[in-house]
C-alpha cells in the first residue's frame, strides 16, 4: 500500500512534529559519526522551506537510571545539526512542560526547535519504549502533522512514533522512511526479476525468519557466511570447528527439500586453524573440510559461482557478511561480492540491508556503488522477514 509522505501535506504555517532517528554514536560526548544526521538533512530542509515549524524529536541511547541522563542528552545533536544547517536549532532541555509548550508557540514559519530525548521518559515506566498512551497523546498535542522519517525504530511501537501517530490528524512518512519503503518493501512486493538474495552472517537461528521469507519471493537465495555450515552438515557434510547450530540442521534439510534448487551454496570455503585474524589460511572444498579447520569465508569458486547468478540479476537484496570480514584475510569473499553488486547497479537494484553488511561495504569503501544501503540494523532485517512494521504502517495510505 502506497503511503503518503511529506510532499502530500500542506506545511506552511503548521506545526510539524518530526520524528527523526538520531541516536547517533557517543564518544566522550562527542559525535564519533553523523551520518544519521546528515540522512535526516532532505526532509528537515523541505520542511523549513515550505515554511513548516519543525519540532523534533528522537531517542538516543538507553536511559535505565538517572546516571544515564547527562550523557544521552540529544543537546550535543542540536548543535551539530544547527551547524549543518546554518541555521538556529532551538534546543529544549526537556520532553514535557510549560518550557517546550511556551517554546513551540513561539515558533515562526522555517524556524525549528528540537526538544530532549524522547527515552528520558523511559527513566519513570518505560512510558517511550512501552508507548503509554498519555505520552503520545501529549506529543501529538504540540503539534498539526506528524512526519515520521525514523526507519531505524520502525520496528518499535514507541510513544514517538505510534503514539504520536495515533493521536494527530494526519501522519505521513518522510524522504528517509520513504526511501526505505520504496526499495525494500519495492523488492518484496514486486521485484523486477531474476531476483537474488544474498544471505550471510553468522547465525542461522538470527536470520531464519529471513531466510523463509525471501526464499517466498526470491528466485534464487545464494547462502554464505557462518550460516552456511549448518547447511553444509545438513547435505551430510563434515565441517571440522565452523560454526555449527546442531539444532538447525533438521530445519536446514527441511528448507533445501522445500527450496526445490532455489538455494546455492558454495563449492569451497577458506578455512582457519582457529578463529583468530592471524590464523593460517587454506582454500578447501565443501567435501574435504580437516576436523581441525574452521569455516572463514566463501572460497574462489564459490564466488565465482555466485558472479554467474548475480550478473543477470535485476534486483539483488543482500543481508550478511559472506565471511568474518573483520579479520582482512577472511575478508575476501565479502569484498569480491560487494564489487559484483557495484558492476551490476545500471541494470539491477541493489539493496543491502543489516548492520554490519552496511559496515563491511563501507569499510571497502564501496558505499557509493549500491542503489541503497539499508539506515536500520534491525529494523531492515524484520522488514526482509517480511513482517509489517509498527512505524511504517502508523503512517497514512495514499
Ligand atoms: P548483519 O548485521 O549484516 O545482519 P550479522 O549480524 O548476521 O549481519 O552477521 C555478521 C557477522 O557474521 C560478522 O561479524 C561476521 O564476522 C560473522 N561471520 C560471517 N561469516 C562467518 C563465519 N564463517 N564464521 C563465523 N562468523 C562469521
Ligand atoms: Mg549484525
Amino acid at each position: 500500500m502506497a503511503k503518503k509522505t511529506v510532499r502530500d501535506v500542506e506545511l506552511k504555517g503548521k506545526k510539524v512534529l518530526v520524528r527523526v532517528d538520531f541516536n547517533v554514536p557517543l564518544k566522550d560526548g562527542e559525535i564519533s559519526d553523523e551520518n544519521r544526521i546528515v540522512q535526516a538533512l532532505p526532509t528537515i530542509k523541505y520542511i523549513l522551506e515550505q515554511g513548516g515549524r519543525a519540532i523534533l524529536f528522537s531517542h538516543l541511547g538507553r536511559i535505565k537510571e538517572a546516571k544515564d541522563l547527562e550523557k544521552n542528552s540529544l543537546s550535543v545533536v542540536a548543535k551539530r545539526l544547527s551547524e549543518l544547517l546554518n541555521q538556529e536549532v532551538k534546543f529544549i532541555p526537556e520532553t514535557r512542560g510549560k518550557k517546550l509548550e511556551e517554546a513551540v508557540s513561539a515558533l515562526n514559519n522555517g524556524e525549528i526547535l528540537m526538544f530532549e530525548n524522547t527515552r528520558f521518559e523511559d527513566l519513570d515506566g518505560k512510558k517511550e519504549s512501552k508507548n503509554d498512551p498519555e505520552l503520545g497523546k501529549y506529543w501529538a498535542s504540540l503539534g498539526d502533522v506528524f512526519v515520521n522519517d525514523a526507519f531505524g525504530t520502525a520496528h518499535r511501537e514507541h510513544a514517538s512514533n505510534v503514539g504520536v501517530a495515533s493521536n494527530i490528524k494526519e501522519t505521513v512518512a518522510g524522504f528517509l522512511l520513504e526511501k526505505e519503503i520504496n526499495f525494500i518493501g519495492g523488492a518484496l512486493e514486486n521485484p523486477e526479476r531474476p531476483f537474488v538474495a544474498i544471505l550471510g552472517g553468522a547465525k542461522v537461528s538470527d536470520k531464519i525468519e529471513v531466510i523463509k521469507n525471501l526464499l517466498k519471493v526470491a528466485d534464487r537465495v545464494l547462502i554464505g557466511g557462518g550460516m552456511a555450515y549448518t547447511f553444509f552438515k545438513a547435505m551430510g557434510y563434515e565441517i571440522g570447528t565452523s560454526l555449527l547450530e546442531a539444532y538447525k540442521v533438521d530445519l536446514a534439510k527441511e528448507l533445501l527439500e522445500l527450496s526445490k534448487g532455489k538455494i546455492c551454496l558454495g563449492d569451497d570455503i577458506v578455512t582457519g586453524k582457529g578463529f583468530d585474524p592471524e590464523t593460517e589460511k587454506n582454500v578447501r572444498t565443501v567435501d574435504q573440510i580437516p576436523a581441525d579447520e574452521m569455516g572463514m569465508d566463501i572460497g574462489p569458486r564459490t564466488a565465482e559461482k555466485f558472479d554467474s547468478i548475480i550478473k543477470d540479476a535485476k534486483t539483488v537484496v543482500w543481508n550478511g557478511p559472506l565471511g568474518v570480514f573483520e579479520f582482512p584475510r577472511f575478508a575476501d569473499g565479502t569484498r569480491h561480492i560487494a564489487q559484483s553488486l557495484v558492476e551490476i547497479k545500471d541494470q539491477a537494484t541493489t539493496i543491502i540491508g543489516g548492520g554490519d553488511s552496511a559496515a563491511a561495504v563501507i569499510q571497502f569503501g564501496l558505499e557509493d556503488g549500491f542503489t541503497h544501503i539499508s539506515t536500520g540494523g534491525g529494523a531492515s532485517l524484520e522488514y526482509l522477514e517480511g513482517k509489517l512494521l509498527p512505524g511504517i504502517e502508523c503512517v497514512d495510505n495514499k
